[in-house]
């Protein structure tokens, strides 16, 4: 019990090969315990961890040796494919499998005196520690893979942002070029230009206007993960009342209730960019309201220990279930251009701030009814909190 108990609590394989050799060295008799791991890709089995007596415990070898290939007389093979224990019939020696959910993944040797005997309980104790064993070593191997796998996945992440915010800065330099010179056609040609050449030229000037927009929303979203300012304690209050003073006068053309609750907390983050997950969401609140009496209302709760669950709510024209996710990703938008202006990025970026925060972000919505923007912040811990 003790040592299962220690070896479920270890996330690290030395620190497991050590418990095991340390409880080993507890129950039987040993000159020399040795783990060897076994790779079912590679089919090799490469030694792990050895010790020679509890006394003089042998350092771990940091590079794995690769002991042998397939021998089929060889006693590690013979534990490898039948999955059970092996005892030498001339020599105090026990081999027991590591075995984690059917799966192998090495073997425990024992290597005894010539005079000492195993007896059938040292071989039970040993097979019981080469069970556990191999559960731990497993867990902490996926728990490897999975640090692993995360620092690849932001490796990754930072070579496409560098790569959207390259590109999108080499495409306004062209485009200057494109808004410049229809600016000289239309002044310096107006006469010969009229009629159908004018329409051209007007939706010259629309589109070059709208690809700026995109290559701007692109050069944000790939600045998100680089950001400027540190994280500090920033006021949820403070924000949303600047944004508030920003979307004044929208907010009194419109005449919109805008409900928001006392006490609005702290958060730990970039205060621009919680200002711009705030400011996105109200915007499209009113964006996306063909009410007469349009509704705003921020709220918030605690979501758990460490962070803050807010939500801006509205009473517009709702989203149906089955875009909840598409539209998250950039450039997606439900509505043409002329219905509802934009360009389908205000959410990708929400998104992206919010996991920079390590927080979610998701969507509740009744079509025509309105939609709640859910979303998590940490809270500001103290170093005794
Ligand atoms: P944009 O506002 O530029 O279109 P967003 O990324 O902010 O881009 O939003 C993507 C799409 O999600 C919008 O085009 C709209 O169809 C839908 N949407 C976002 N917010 C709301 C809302 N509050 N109510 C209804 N639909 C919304």
């Amino acid at each position: 019990y003790e040592f299962s108990e220690q070896l479920t609590s270890k996330l690290d394989v030395d620190q497991i090969y050590s418990v095991v050799a340390e409880h080993a060295s507890r129950l039987l008799p040993f000159n020399k315990l040795v783990i060897t791991l076994y790779d079912p890709e590679t089919e090799a089995i490469s030694l792990a961890y050895q010790v020679q007596k509890r006394e003089d415990p042998s350092p771990v070898p940091r590079a794995p040796v690769q002991l042998t290939q397939h021998d089929s007389d060889d006693p590690y093979w013979k534990v490898i494919r039948s999955k059970r224990s092996y005892q030498d019939p001339s020599f105090p020696v026990l081999y027991v499998p590591m075995i984690s959910k059917e799966t192998i993944m090495g073997v425990i040797t024992s290597i005894a005196d010539p005079e000492t005997k195993y007896s059938d309980t040292h071989l039970r104790l040993l097979e019981s520690i080469g069970n556990l064993a191999g559960i731990a070593i497993e867990k902490a191997k996926l728990h490897e893979e999975t640090i692993a796998k995360s620092a690849e996945i932001e490796r990754r992440n930072k070579e496409l942002d560098d790569f959207t915010y390259v590109v999108s800065h080499d495409l306004k330099e062209p485009l200057i070029s494109v808004e410049g010179f229809s600016n000289i056609l239309r002044l310096d040609y107006r006469e010969i230009i009229q009629g159908e050449g004018k329409e051209y030229l007007d939706s010259i000037e629309g589109a070059s206007v709208r690809m700026k927009a995109l290559i701007d929303d692109l050069l944000v979203l790939s600045r998100i993960s680089r950001p400027s300012e540190s994280f500090k304690s920033v006021s949820t209050e403070k924000v949303i009342n600047d944004v508030k003073t920003e979307m004044e006068y929208t907010l009194r053309q419109k005449d919109v209730r805008f409900i928001v609750p006392e006490n609005l907390p702290s958060v730990f983050g970039n205060e621009t960019q919680i200002k711009i997950v705030f400011r996105n969401l109200i915007g499209n609140s009113l964006k996306f309201n063909d009410k007469p009496q349009q509704i705003v209302e921020i709220g918030f709760e605690e979501a758990d220990s460490s962070r803050y669950k807010f939500f801006v709510r509205d009473n517009g024209i709702g989203i149906d279930s089955e875009f909840f996710e598409k539209i998250f990703i950039i450039f997606q938008r439900l509505h043409r251009r002329e219905q509802y202006e934009g360009t389908g990025a205000g959410l990708a970026i929400v998104k992206k701030i919010v996991e920079l925060h390590k927080g979610t972000v998701w969507v509740e919505s009744v079509p025509d009814k309105g939609s709640t923007f859910y979303f998590t912040l940490p809270k500001v811990l103290s170093l005794n909190s």
